[in-house]
């Protein structure tokens, strides 16, 4: 039996995803879990501080694991059914009781320590050393390093902590939910498009308005974003913004969905487990494994903020102009519960872009052609059909070999391309499938060779009619390879620090994003954007419509992401959860510099920042603009080149992979990122990309 299951397969050049079943979850990963204890069990018996007796092992371990249970959550992502869903279920919970139990065994922390501490330290190269560090430091914050009632205390914290995350996830979603709005007059929602009708029709029906119609209701209006956004852009009826817009904001702040003293207890937790594993506070504690650190996420997000507040100010003033010129009575006088309705109005006047009438010239053979020869131009690799090489889960895959200037495979990745809305998540992403190793290579090569999938969720095609991509879909695209380049084009053979493995992940996004800014180069966009009936090039003024749309209220949206960084930041730093002070008050204080126009007092978006309180985010949520200065200053490594100059642009994407693509987390990132710019990381690109910098008197 355990023969035919090809989850337990001892050996294969490419996972067999043509033949994994549902029923093989269940056995297959226990029998996987239980031959894995058992080498675990070995490790830690036999282990000594050398590369051979506790590394080598230990990633044979965790790679098993990752690629076997990498199949099982890929599958379940793209080929998606009931018996899966429900086998899935099953096994995770054995599989995040080993993965504990192999992040907190002390026999493998001591080991690395006693490489750390021994006189071949500093004879290791740097990957190594990046290796073992890391590994200490994960031990170190999971608890591992703490003796008895210390160790006791920290796992009541962390127990604790996960309850009230749940909690407050719960409540979100309870408030979200108990909200609805039902409409029966149709002037009440006038503006509303068909797409926001039909939902809030499809929404009264399911709540018992059994006839209900887009066309003539009843509608029912709820909190979520899909109903909750159309309303606030789009819906002239400012009462009803008004009233929507009121209760987003008190979601989960009161009665017995009240999330304030579940925030309260959160912050007084991280603060106990930061003091107990010895840092000043919890954002210490969270920065400690990321490129960050607090001082200049300080210091980045004041800059960053003082440079987009004239512009935000300036935003302000022009929906106020545009909405008294359009004869609005509110204009004196706009509220919350406006600013997007008139932005809306104001963009569509000033751009008048119709996403679905560009796609004709995004057709998504040819962006990928035009992908790919961007990565031969950049970074001279080649992107070469494989098909039939590597089983795969659905005929619409394609598999793709990448060879280097000599020929020579270097990486392979699947693409699978079109929305299988019955099987298929939605979204866009990549992910490992091998990482490239030197300990897993086999058949007498020096490495194994990284592999990696991609997945997106086009419109598939119909007859001779290619899929048909928006622009937004085509950004996308982009910046999915650009994760894949790093993880592919990785030189580093360690396995643990091969590719995006090991790299701190607030320097994570630097690839993917620098990738989209090709998407705004006009020789790059013009070459791919060609009608795929007529040839026709995308018109040059549709061209500079997409270019100036990209910073419409660009400093408006600085200032909002600026807040939440801000708010995070203060309460996982100076804010003391036992002082007088309440978390209300410090968002008052930090609102006061980064919002415009001053919150509402019953202003309570705390209650619902599911990203710090529920998501990984605490004391990270600055790493969204971290990493944009990161990948607009590397592109802006290109614009001194001089975008124009073949030559220049050859040489800087050259130095691009053999630093940021080549080094993985084998280095730190800020010395990967020296290595590629040659100084460290400057905020100047990204606020001038974003139109941001001050207008020269
Ligand atoms: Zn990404």
């Amino acid at each position: 039996m355990a023969d035919d299951n090809p989850l337990l397969l001892a050996d294969f050049d490419f996972p067999p995803f043509d033949r994994v079943e549902p029923f093989h979850v269940r056995p297959g990963m226990r029998d996987l879990l239980t031959r894995l204890e058992g080498e675990l069990e070995e490790l830690e018996k036999g282990v000594e501080p050398t590369w051979g007796k506790l590394v080598e092992p230990l990633e044979r371990i965790t790679d098993r694991l990752d690629v076997i249970w990498g199949m099982v959550q890929h599958l379940k992502a793209v080929k998606d059914s009931d018996d899966l869903r429900a086998a899935v279920e099953e096994v995770q919970p054995d599989k995040v009781k080993f993965q504990l139990r192999l992040g907190q065994s002390k026999p493998i922390y001591e080991a690395f320590k006693a490489i750390r501490n021994s006189s071949d330290w500093e004879s290791l190269n740097d990957a190594r050393k990046r290796i073992v560090q890391e590994q200490i430091k994960e031990a170190v914050l999971s608890g591992v390093a703490l003796e008895n009632e210390q160790r006791e205390k920290f796992n009541q914290i962390e127990q604790e902590l996960e309850k009230l995350s749940q909690k407050f996830s719960e409540n979100v979603l309870d408030a979200t939910k108990k909200f609805e709005k039902l409409i029966t007059d149709k002037k009440e929602i006038e503006g509303l498009p068909a797409t926001a009708l039909g939902l809030a029709a499809q929404t009264a029906a399911s709540k018992g308005h059994e006839n209900a119609t887009a066309e003539n209701g009843p509608w029912v209006i709820t909190l979520d974003a899909p109903s909750f956004m159309p309303v606030m852009q789009h819906a002239r009826n400012r009462a009803l913004r008004e009233e929507v817009y009121r209760a987003y904001l008190v979601r989960a702040s009161s009665g017995e969905l009240d999330n304030t003293n579940i925030i309260n207890q959160i912050l007084k937790l991280r603060l106990e487990k930061a003091k107990l594993l010895g840092y000043k506070n919890y954002a210490e504690v969270s920065m400690a494994q990321k490129m960050a650190t607090v001082e200049r996420v300080e210091e980045l997000l004041e800059k960053l903020r003082a440079a987009s507040w004239d512009h935000a100010v300036k935003d302000m003033e022009d929906l106020k102009t545009f909405a008294k010129d359009s004869g609005s009575p509110e204009a004196n006088d706009l509220a919350h519960w406006d600013l997007n309705f008139w932005s809306e109005r104001l963009r569509e006047t000033k751009y008048d872009i119709n996403e679905e009438e560009l796609r004709p010239y995004f057709a998504l053979p040819k962006v990928m052609d035009g992908l790919f020869a961007l990565a031969n131009k950049l970074f001279g690799v080649s992107v070469e059909p494989a098909d039939g090489l590597a089983p795969v889960w659905h005929s619409d895959v394609k598999f793709y070999c990448v060879k280097d200037s000599s020929n020579s495979p270097v990486a392979y990745f699947y693409f699978d391309p079109y929305s299988r809305p019955s099987e298929k998540r939605g979204g866009a992403w990549m992910n490992v499938v091998f990482s490239r190793s030197r300990v897993l290579a086999r058949n007498g090569l020096p490495v194994r060779l990284p592999v990696a999938h991609m997945v997106c969720n086009q419109t598939p095609p119909v007859g001779d009619k290619p899929s048909l991509m928006t622009f937004r879909e085509v950004e996308t695209v982009f910046h999915e390879f650009g994760h894949a380049l790093q993880h592919m084009l990785t030189k580093q053979d360690e396995g643990f620090v091969a590719g995006i493995r090991g790299v701190e992940w607030d320097a994570v996004e630097l690839p993917s994003q620098f990738m989209e800014n090709w998407c705004y180069h006009k020789d790059t966009l013009l070459s791919i954007a060609k009608h795929y009936e007529t040839g026709e090039t995308l018109p040059e003024e549709i061209y500079n419509k997409l270019v100036a749309a990209k910073n419409f209220r660009a400093g408006t949206f600085s200032l909002r992401q600026i807040r939440f960084a801000s708010v995070d930041m203060e309460l996982h730093t100076t804010y003391d959860p036992s002082g007088s002070e309440s978390i209300y008050d410090v968002d008052r204080r930090v609102a006061e510099k980064t919002q415009v126009l001053a919150p509402l007092p019953e202003d309570r978006f705390l209650c619902s920042f599911s990203h710090i309180f529920a998501g990984g985010y605490a004391a990270g949520y600055y790493s969204y603009k971290w990493a944009e200065v990161l990948s607009a200053d590397a592109f802006s490594a290109f614009e001194d080149a001089g975008l124009d100059n073949e030559k220049a642009i050859e040489e800087t994407g050259r130095r691009f992979r053999d630093t940021v693509l080549a080094l993985g987390g084998g280095k730190s990132p800020l010395e990967v990122f020296v290595a590629f710019r040659g100084r460290e990381p400057s905020p100047e690109p990204l606020l001038r990309h974003n139109g941001l910098l001050p207008v020269a008197a």
